[in-house]
């Protein structure tokens, strides 16, 4: 450990420095990004278990950079909430999501659900709300078919706020889900207070299927259905997953094995062009 440990060290110092310059940067070309519609959303399919049905489209955000590409939105997001430019961006997602559904509607498509992620700082912009409002307006979309997915870190980042945030949402008739089920903490102690229609157990667990995982599953989806809360299982990438997953009552999935994210125009082709 001794010898070599000047050279590691400065061969860490200039990645570090590398790495922050690559933040920098990308924080100042996101304030862009919107402008020159280098953002754009990708939508995955959501099912009901039972019947197969299409019921629904998670929107998730992707950034197609000049230079680097398609950028994960694991790395831009963290940046966009740093800088603040979240509130912006994700209003953007909304107005696009609301949109975008009720572009398929017009086409003939069933009435699909939208779910939008959402960060711990949009929920503190005291102005949020109405534009939560504003797009349902704007889009004509019905507030039951929008629902909202906070993550339990964004939930417990401020609990008082967010129950707030989340009663005024519920008013609008607005759905709203806890995302990444299972991985935060303090859920069991919350969720009655938390006015919530669904949960979404996390891939991780839904990934150790059928061999494992089975436990803690059965445990969430009880617990879901004593709320009265439906349950959306993410991250199916095979069909005993998908077998284990119906049998044990689960309403909803979505994962690789249905259909992975993709531009609106692929999603509308593959699922909702007139078949035959
Ligand atoms: P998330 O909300 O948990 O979204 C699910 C992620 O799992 C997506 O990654 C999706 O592509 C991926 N996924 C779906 N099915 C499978 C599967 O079967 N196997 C595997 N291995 N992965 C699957 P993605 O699109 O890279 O998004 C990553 C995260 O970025 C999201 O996690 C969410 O936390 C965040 N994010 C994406 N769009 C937005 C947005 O508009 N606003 C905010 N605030 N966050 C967003
Ligand atoms: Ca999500
Ligand atoms: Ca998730
Ligand atoms: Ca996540």
């Amino acid at each position: 450990a001794k010898h070599g440990g000047r050279n590691r060290l400065a061969e860490f110092v200039p990645a570090m420095t590398a790495a922050t310059q690559r933040r920098v940067a990308l924080e100042r070309e996101l304030r862009q990004a919107i402008a020159e519609q280098q953002l754009a959303l990708h939508y995955q399919p959501q099912f009901d278990c039972a019947s197969g049905a299409l019921v629904g489209v998670e929107a998730l955000l992707r950034w197609r950079h000049p230079e680097h590409g398609l950028i994960s939105p694991a790395e831009f997001i963290p940046i966009a909430e740093d800088s603040g430019l979240i509130v912006q961006l994700g209003g953007w997602v909304l107005h696009r999501a609301c949109q975008d559904v009720m572009a398929w509607d017009r086409a003939g498509a069933p009435a699909l659900t939208v779910a939008v992620n959402m960060s711990a700082r949009q929920l503190r912009e005291p102005g949020f709300i109405d534009d939560v409002m504003r797009a349902l307006a704007l889009s004509g979309l019905a507030p039951e078919r929008l629902e909202l997915e906070l993550t339990e870190s964004v939930l417990m980042e401020d609990v008082a706020g967010a129950v707030a945030f989340m009663q005024a949402a519920r008013a609008l008739g607005v759905r709203l889900s806890i995302d990444d089920f299972g991985t935060g903490y303090s859920s069991l102690a919350y969720l009655q207070n938390f006015p919530i229609n669904q949960l979404k157990v996390d891939r991780s667990f839904v990934q150790l299927l059928p061999q494992r995982g089975e436990t803690v599953i059965h445990a969430i989806l009880a617990l879901a259905h004593g709320f009265g809360l439906s349950v959306v299982a993410e991250g199916v990438e095979d069909q005993r997953q998908l077998d284990w997953l119906r049998a044990a009552g689960c309403e909803m999935v979505q994962g690789f094995l249905l259909g992975k994210p993709m531009p609106p125009q692929d999603f509308a082709a593959r699922y909702l062009s007139p078949v035959g």
